[in-house]
């Protein structure tokens, strides 16, 4: 409800948007068929919306692995380079550094981007004070945040850039041959033998840590899940004679890309803008209502249109250089204002995060504001339950709209992302849409747990299994050569 305090009028306004971001239970439900059917479209076919993309893993850990790895992530907020170490009981140690991507890489040459990637690696093994003679090679995982088509455990083209990256000649290349390319071309005694998504990494590592899990997602700068699929289901892979024996297989869904034609989702003039003025327009059509990257520019957009509303509703008409900004007011300072136990917080909040003047800012503005933040935000969280929920359904676990679900088993989602952890009550919408979506019983055995350092602990056990597999490979290869 919109605050009720304000003149009637104001409070009409405000309703009439409020009616936008609503959701009903059946419309939860339709998105919800949707994905499902999504889902099977993409298993079935490559180059479909949905990518599905194999991921070559063909199981999950256990808590039992052993040994130390690097671990490289790149497509969140920062480059991290990791060093982690599993102890075999469900405990790792990790010594990581973060360093900033420029504008300039994510946007230029892509030769150059990797060479910043290699660079970063050596400066990290200077800084631990690894022996650059050591005469094995370290072994690199690589988390790689972006759609990329998967052909082994250490080898994936990029299908398209996100989040608002788009450096040139790489799309359609193998980016771990780029990046093992840069660490040869600076001589680093690194090899990079697995690549992984950071959803596979949230869905390993939670797997590792708590010994079992159904689903990674991210709720952070963008959103995706990724599963544990029968590969009898991931029809477009044939009758490949690799995996023979194998039963299951990591699905990355990328479904961030879910209904770019937005026939389900419930776009909103605010959302539109945001479409239009991005960098990817008409891509990524779920992520723009989901993720942190996009959060504060929907409200942004909202917010603006209220200054600019006649006679003005929101800040005397007035704005600041901030709200003035493309991508100014961010997801960060929505978690503020509803964090703020009253409004005369919302108002420092905003006068802080917005550079608003204190007496520019009245306490019906920091009412408007955090009524705002809500409807953005809350619409978000429900349709987060949608992905989860349809996960629970495509894996059989669940029934759409609930029903009877006997037996105590409890289904682990391993989560990561700034949204999720720091949002507040985001997790408590997610679990309002799940109930609806897959009845309260399921919904009250779905752990939602943190995948701690999941992009990391997650490359590095795809690291492991890649080793593993080459050391099976070279003793099948040697028994031939004796026999
Ligand atoms: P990434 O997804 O890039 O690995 P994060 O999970 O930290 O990194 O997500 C960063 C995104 O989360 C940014 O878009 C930022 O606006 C948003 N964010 C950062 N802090 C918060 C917060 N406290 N509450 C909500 N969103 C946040
Ligand atoms: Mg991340």
């Amino acid at each position: 409800m919109a605050p009720t305090s304000l003149s009637p009028a104001t409070v009409e306004v405000l309703d009439r948007i409020e009616h936008l971001f609503q959701l009903s239970n059946d419309r939860l439900i339709d998105i919800t068929r949707q994905f499902v059917e999504d889902y099977n479209l993409g298993l079935g076919e490559y180059n479909k919306a949905m990518a599905m993309i194999p991921t070559f893993v063909t199981g999950v850990p256990d808590g039992s692995e052993k040994g130390t790895f690097l671990a490289l992530d790149l497509g969140g907020t920062n480059l991290r380079v990791c060093e982690v170490t599993l102890h075999g009981d469900k405990t790792f140690t990790l010594r990581q550094q973060k360093y900033k991507v420029s504008e300039e890489l994510k946007t230029g040459e892509a030769t150059r981007l990797f060479d910043y990637l290699a660079d970063s690696v050596d400066a990290f093994l200077t800084e631990m004070g690894h022996e650059v003679t050591d005469v094995e090679a370290l072994h690199l995982g690589l988390t790689f945040s972006f759609p990329v088509e998967q052909s082994a455990l250490d080898k994936g083209v990029l299908l398209t850039w996100t989040k608002g990256f788009a450096a040139r000649n790489a799309i359609g290349k193998d980016v771990v041959k780029l990046l093992q390319d840069a660490f040869d071309r600076k001589h680093l005694h690194v090899r990079c033998c697995a690549l992984v998504n950071d959803t596979v990494g949230a869905l390993l590592s939670r797997a590792y840590t708590s010994g079992g899990c159904f689903l990674g997602a991210i709720f952070g700068t963008g959103t995706n899940g990724a599963y544990v699929e029968d590969i009898s289901k991931i029809k477009k892979l044939g009758d490949s004679t690799s995996l023979l024996g194998m039963s299951k297989m990591v699905v990355n869904t990328e479904w961030g890309a879910f209904n770019n034609s937005r026939s389900v989702l419930p776009s909103t003039p605010f959302d539109n803008k945001l479409d239009r003025e991005s960098i990817n327009p008409r891509f990524q059509a779920y992520e723009k209502f989901i993720s942190g990257m996009y959060l504060g520019e929907i409200t942004r957009n909202l917010l603006l249109n209220l200054v600019d509303a006649s006679p003005p509703i929101l800040f005397n008409g007035n704005s600041t250089p901030i709200l003035n900004s493309h991508y100014g007011f961010d997801t960060a300072y929505m978690s503020d204002v509803e964090n703020a136990s009253n409004l005369d917080e919302v108002q420092k909040v905003i006068v802080e995060r917005v550079g608003f003047k204190p007496e520019d800012v009245s306490l019906d503005d920091a009412k408007i504001v955090k009524w705002a933040c809500h409807l953005v935000a809350a619409r978000a969280a429900k349709l987060s339950g949608c992905a989860v929920a349809s996960v629970l359904i495509q894996t059989g676990l669940a029934k759409l709209g609930g029903g009877s679900s006997s037996g105590d088993e409890r289904f682990s989602v391993g989560v990561d992302g700034s949204l999720i952890q720091h949002y507040p009550n985001f997790e408590d919408g997610l679990r309002a849409s799940l109930r609806v979506l897959v009845g309260s019983d399921v919904e009250s055995r779905v752990d939602i747990g943190l995948a701690k350092d999941g992009s990391g602990v997650g490359a590095a056990l795809c690291a492991l299994q890649a080793v593993k597999q080459e050391k099976t490979l070279e003793r099948a290869l040697q028994d031939t050569s004796l026999g």
